[in-house]
């Protein structure tokens, strides 16, 4: 019979993503629950001192592969080393985050096991013993609750940023277990060009100032990112903006962009429409600078400010530098 919780650790140059403390968080309840392990699966290049973190946020156990072949994400040694792991551990639940290389990874794996896959999830509990996991619909105009009763693992994708992180329990020891590199890798990644930037990664920022249409001109985006290194926050925008060349689209926030839960989202100049509201509208607190009272950003805002964005945003800089 499938068992055992089991949770992706995503890493960069063997530093744990926040995502992977989220869902061993949100698995340590699911474990609790079902009388299940906790298992944390760990792939890189130098990644084995890593694991103690795991241990000490609620993994029972992790599985190691440390291995040369692994130091950079490729679709095959991953889905191929995972394959043989989960077939010869038959996991009840395999919980990935919903990143770039989370959302490659569970589809290829689901696939691979034969199973489904719950992708953008924002919640998970245990119903009649089962895993409910809740997803948005319609660009969160619905949401869906639904379980997989039949097929083992239940395969999820959860959204970054959503799920609280519990108190990590200092020298909490996981048991290790090292696992083997399978199959043929034909994938070589060559490069691995990195986007430089002080500021915080979108989808893990804390806070995000986010840039709208409203700004008019590419060069007042400066007045944006001045505002966001004043309070620690990533920069985002709205896909106008991208669309016109003004900004990257690695900063776009949405539907067609990234999807974000910050707990504060200031929306500058962003009009609301529903794709934009579909990345951004689980963020906690959301603060909208409009200069139309009537914009649909406001109908998602805890706060609006009717107001030129010009006028506005060095006042709250101001303001916020006081605090
Ligand atoms: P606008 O809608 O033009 O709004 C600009 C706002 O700025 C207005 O509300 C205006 O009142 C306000 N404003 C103007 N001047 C000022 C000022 N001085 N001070 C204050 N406020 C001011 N959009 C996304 O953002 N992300 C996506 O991922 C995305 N994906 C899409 C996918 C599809 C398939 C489609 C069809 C569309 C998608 N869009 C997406 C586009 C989306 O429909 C909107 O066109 C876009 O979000 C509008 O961007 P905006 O709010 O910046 O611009």
């Amino acid at each position: 019979m499938a068992k055992g919780i089991w949770v992706f650790a995503e890493q960069r140059d063997g530093k744990i993503k926040k995502v992977t403390y989220e869902l061993l968080s949100a698995g340590r309840g699911l474990a609790d629950n079902l009388g299940e392990e906790l298992c944390a699966v760990l792939f890189g290049k130098d990644v084995a001192g890593a694991a103690a973190a795991l241990g000490e946020y609620g993994a029972d156990k992790v599985f190691v592969a440390d291995n040369e072949k692994l130091a950079e994400y490729t679709n095959d040694a991953y889905v191929n080393t995972l394959f043989d792991l989960a077939k010869a551990n038959e996991p009840n639940a395999i919980l990935f985050g919903y990143t770039a290389s989370g959302r490659d990874l569970g589809a290829s794996i689901a696939q691979r096991l034969e199973t489904g896959m719950f992708s953008d999830c924002v919640s998970v509990k245990v119903d009649g013993g089962q895993l409910v996991f809740d997803r948005p619909l319609y660009a969160g105009k619905a949401f869906v609750s639904a379980s997989c009763p039949e097929a083992r693992p239940v395969v999820a994708a959860m959204r970054p940023n959503v799920l609280a992180i519990n108190e990590p329990q200092a020298g909490k020891q996981a048991e290790v277990v090292n696992v083997e590199v399978s199959g043929d890798i034909r994938q070589v990644i060559k490069e691995v060009a990195m986007a430089i930037s002080s500021r915080p990664e979108l989808t893990e920022a804390s806070i995000i100032v986010s840039a709208g249409r409203g700004v008019k001109a590419p060069e007042n985006m400066k007045l944006i990112e001045e505002f966001a290194d004043s309070i620690g926050a990533a920069v985002g925008c709205s896909r106008a903006v991208v669309d016109a060349g003004w900004y990257p689209q690695a900063q776009q926030v949405g539907q067609t962009g990234k999807t974000v839960a910050a707990n504060l989202y200031i929306a500058c100049g962003i009009s609301g429409a529903i794709q934009h509201l579909a990345g951004m509208s689980s963020s906690k607190c959301i603060v909208a600078i409009n200069k139309d009272p009537e914009a649909n950003i406001f109908k998602v805002a805890d706060y609006g400010i009717v107001g030129d964005l010009f006028e506005v945003v060095p006042i709250l800089k101001e303001e916020l530098k006081k605090l």
